[in-house]
């Protein structure tokens, strides 16, 4: 199997090997394709025929869009089944219905939006010309930026993929994917559609290693986007400097939950729970911890308790509570807890049925820690499972000045209903997106774009902002027959000393 169906080919038990040792959590694949300077000029190659065609049949019009998107959809509902099945295979258990809701409907409903507005999205804009230009006139005519390139994470690792081909698509462009390689059996099914759909110079997935992805990313694309942590981000933006190329980059980050003082602690914890438990807390805008009012941790801990017990009253054997994705991610978490535990915090473990739970199917039970030091890894870095730390705090002030201190969050959840408060947090942070009074579900409102401000990422996609990331607006001034440019050329005379002078006084 190649990188690529149409250029040259990796062994069968290469990929084999690649897909055992993801498996096996070793999150360096460095050997398992074929090497960076095999890959480089695979690459090459195959953006070379990209480009080429681009070039060749020039930029699709609206209804060559729109059946590109119904392949897609028709794709994506065709192979639901699979879909969710492949990212079990690499999860272990994955709900099964977290997968249909998080990567077939959020990317189906993307397209339905995308399909209905692309029209209007494509349509020339007109602009405004000073009466010194007229009668010329100015439009913005909207021209596909040519190839973008994808590399995804293994958390969502459909949406992440074919999300951003939504928009890449819709605005008139080709696509290089790369997935994850920690989801082998995905990004195999990624391939193996993605083929059978669209011609290889039109979408092409790249699997291998992380030197592939690194190869990727040093292609002169006319457009990266990687979503990812925000380590790799920065040596994304690095490779894609040596060539200009645009970025946008969907990161990571501690997304803040603040409970308001007279909101419901019991509806809150539902909310907050519901939002940390989904994907086991492997999302990149999960409540990350919560703020809730001096004096009412233990009642939210309870609550906690009972709204976890409802959704989940087993762990091991639930189909609906995901696995952790693999050994390096459970105990990177487990240690985050023997870490915040030998600093003094107090750990709670979510675990109804007081199961057993086997580490080697890493089924990890939620874990509530309070009195976390800000210096414990739990507060430093992603958490990016099921564990949430709670702070209390006195005044809205101080809750808000806490998320300030930090970098800038992916999303920020705030529970109140007093409209007041309500615009002094959205006013006061900064933040990629926010729910109020839920958590997660601005990410599924089509017409919201996506995307995190400084340390969190930059540039969004979704809805109408997603179609302009990729694409050109490229700005047109017509000349008209009859015109006053001859004013503007030497030798200046006093006529334009005359305009000059009204226009700017003496
Ligand atoms: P990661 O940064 O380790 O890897 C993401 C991708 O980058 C993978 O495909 C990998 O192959 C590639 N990669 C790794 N090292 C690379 C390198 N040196 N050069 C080029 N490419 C490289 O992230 P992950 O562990 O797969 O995903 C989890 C992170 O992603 C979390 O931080 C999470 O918050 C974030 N995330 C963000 C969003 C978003 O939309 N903002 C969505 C999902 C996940």
């Amino acid at each position: 199997m190649s990188l690529i169906e149409n250029v040259p080919v990796e062994p069968q038990d290469a990929r084999q090997e690649s897909s055992d040792r993801a498996h096996r959590s070793n999150p360096r694949l460095s050997r398992d394709s074929l090497g960076n300077a095999a890959a480089s000029s695979e690459l090459s190659a195959l953006l070379g025929k990209m480009k080429a065609a681009a070039r060749k049949s020039g930029p699709p019009d609206y209804d060559t869009r729109i059946d590109h998107l119904d392949k897609l959809e028709r794709m994506i509902i065709a192979r639901k089944h699979d879909i969710a099945k492949v990212i079990g295979m690499d999860f272990g258990v994955r709900s099964k219905h977290e997968s249909l809701l998080a990567e077939v409907m959020v990317v189906v409903n993307e397209i339905k939006h995308a399909r209905a507005h692309l029209h209007e999205w494509m349509e020339t804009e007109p602009r405004e010309v000073s009466w010194m230009l007229l009668p010329g006139r100015a439009e913005l005519l909207m021209q596909p930026v040519g190839v973008v390139g994808i590399i995804s994470p293994w958390n969502y690792p459909v949406n992440l993929a074919l999300g951003p081909l939504v928009a890449v698509l819709a605005a008139g462009n080709r696509a290089i994917i790369k997935p994850s390689e920690l989801v082998p059996d995905t990004a195999e099914l990624l391939k193996t559609m993605l083929t059978e759909t669209f011609a290889p110079d039109h979408v092409s997935v790249v699997t291998g290693g992380i030197e592939v992805a690194e190869a990727v990313s040093l292609l002169p694309l006319d457009h990266l986007v990687f979503t990812g942590s925000t380590r790799v981000g920065k040596i994304i933006m690095k490779a894609a400097a040596e060539n200009l190329t645009p970025v946008t980059l969907e990161l990571g980050g501690k997304s803040p939950a603040i409970v308001g003082e007279g909101f419901s602690i019991a509806q809150a914890a539902r909310k907050i729970m519901q939002g940390k438990c989904f994907n086991s807390g492997q999302t990149c805008i999960a409540p990350d911890y919560v703020m809730v009012p001096k004096g009412r941790a233990d009642a939210f801990v309870e609550e906690c308790k009972a709204a976890f017990a409802s959704m989940y009253p087993l762990i091991q054997s639930n189909p609906d509570y995901t696995a952790i994705i693999n050994d390096k991610q459970y105990e990177r978490l487990q240690f985050a807890l023997k870490d915040a535990r030998e600093r003094g915090a107090k750990i709670v473990e979510l675990n109804p049925a007081k199961e057993e739970l086997d580490p080697n199917a890493r089924k990890m039970a939620p874990h509530l820690v309070l009195h976390a030091k800000d210096d414990s890894v739990l507060m430093q870095e992603e958490i990016f499972g099921p564990i949430l730390p709670i702070r209390t705090y006195e005044t809205l002030d101080e809750a808000i000045a806490y998320v300030n201190d930090h970098p800038r969050p992916l999303a920020l959840y705030f529970f109140e209903h007093d409209q007041k408060r309500i615009d002094q947090v959205l006013s006061e942070t900064v933040s990629g997106g926010v729910s109020i009074n839920e958590t997660m579900l601005h990410f599924a409102v089509e017409d919201l774009p996506f995307g995190g401000i400084g340390g969190s990422g930059m540039g969004q996609y979704h809805a109408r902002e997603g179609f302009d990331a990729f694409t050109k607006k490229k700005p047109v001034f017509y000349q008209s027959r009859i015109n006053g440019s001859a004013l503007l050329k030497p030798p200046y005379g006093p006529k334009i000393d005359f305009a000059l002078k009204m226009l700017l006084g003496k």
